[in-house]
């Protein structure tokens, strides 16, 4: 029987639905939510990912601050920016669109943004409290993988997932995410001798590699909920993820579309964290 599709945009929907109306309450209290976004240089996929994110905050009533700078930025001016970013009280989460150009030293760009406006959940504060099992931002596209299964009523406890990719932004914190709600976890990357053997052991397959397709149908277990990450552009020009849909949704109970999964979920949870910034800022007290 084909799976059941989990449906990103709705969940986001959803989501953005929920915020829209805790932000109306927030601004009736004096509390308007701001977003800092910075891009720098013409990567045509980043320019994209920045104006969803811009449309996302004007249709939830975040403010959004705009910095769309030169490539011939220094890494000083940067940083002097980053620095005027964490002393902006009407900015609440800074978001530096990645990958920046080879030239800048992104991880001292990254770490310089303050703890409590790392909105992307990338830096080291976010990251520790995460293994901690601390109240932090947690990194968007993980923790919108999470939301989905939850929306679905998929409990990872005393399941099997499988995360394979190992990145800091994406398999790492979901690894850890599915951790904390107590399922068995195993990370596979590049190096994982029988990706297929381990991946058929998953109850909850989560992928993000980068490589289309590579998840075949046969490496799906009968029923196991797939989460793919994965965004990768076919020669076509047609947007696939890392799983072979269409044979994995013969075998799996749930699975999710690329696109329509995660990419709208990451949206969604970088509202969440912004409106989690503000209310922190504002010194409410607040659920993680
Ligand atoms: P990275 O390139 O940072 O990490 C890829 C991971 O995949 C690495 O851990 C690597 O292993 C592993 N890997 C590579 N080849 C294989 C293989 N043959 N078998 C098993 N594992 C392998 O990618 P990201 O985590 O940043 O992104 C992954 C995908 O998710 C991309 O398609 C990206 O576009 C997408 N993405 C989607 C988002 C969304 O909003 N939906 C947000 C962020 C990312 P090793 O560590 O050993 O090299």
């Amino acid at each position: 029987m084909a799976a059941q599709l989990i449906d990103g945009k709705k969940v986001a929907a959803d989501i953005r639905a929920k915020l829209k109306s805790e932000i109306d309450e927030l601004k009736s209290k004096g509390i308007s939510p701001g977003l800092a976004v910075v891009l720098v240089g013409e990567n045509p996929a980043s320019k994209k990912y920045v104006s969803s994110k811009e449309k996302t905050c004007d249709e939830i009533g975040i403010k959004s601050f705009s910095h769309k700078l030169p490539e011939s930025i220094t890494q000083k001016e940067l940083i002097d920016l980053i620095d005027d970013l964490n002393n902006d009280e009407n900015v609440h989460g800074i978001l530096v669109q990645l990958p920046l150009p080879k030239y800048l030293n992104e991880k001292e760009i990254m770490n310089r943004i303050a703890p409590e406006k790392d909105v992307d959940g990338f830096g080291p504060d976010a990251l520790g409290k995460l293994v901690l099992d601390e109240p932090g931002f947690v990194a968007c596209t993980p923790h919108g993988a999470i939301k989905m299964l939850d929306a679905y009523n998929i409990d990872p406890k005393g399941k099997h997932a499988v995360v394979v990719g190992r990145s800091v932004i994406v398999g790492k914190p979901l690894a850890l995410l599915l951790l904390r709600k107590h399922a068995t976890v195993t990370i596979a990357h590049s190096r994982t001798p029988d990706l297929k053997e381990t991946c058929l052991g998953a109850d909850i397959l989560c992928v993000a590699v980068g490589k289309a397709k590579m998840i075949t149908g046969d490496m799906v277990k009968e029923g196991a909920a797939v989460i793919d990450i994965g965004i990768n552009v076919t020669p076509e020009g047609k947007i696939v993820g890392d799983v072979d849909f269409e044979p994995a949704k013969e075998r799996a109970g749930y699975i999710t579309p690329v696109p329509g999964g995660a990419g709208p979920m990451t949206i969604a949870m970088l509202m969440y964290n912004t409106v989690l910034a503000a209310k922190m800022a504002a010194g409410m007290k607040v659920e993680v």
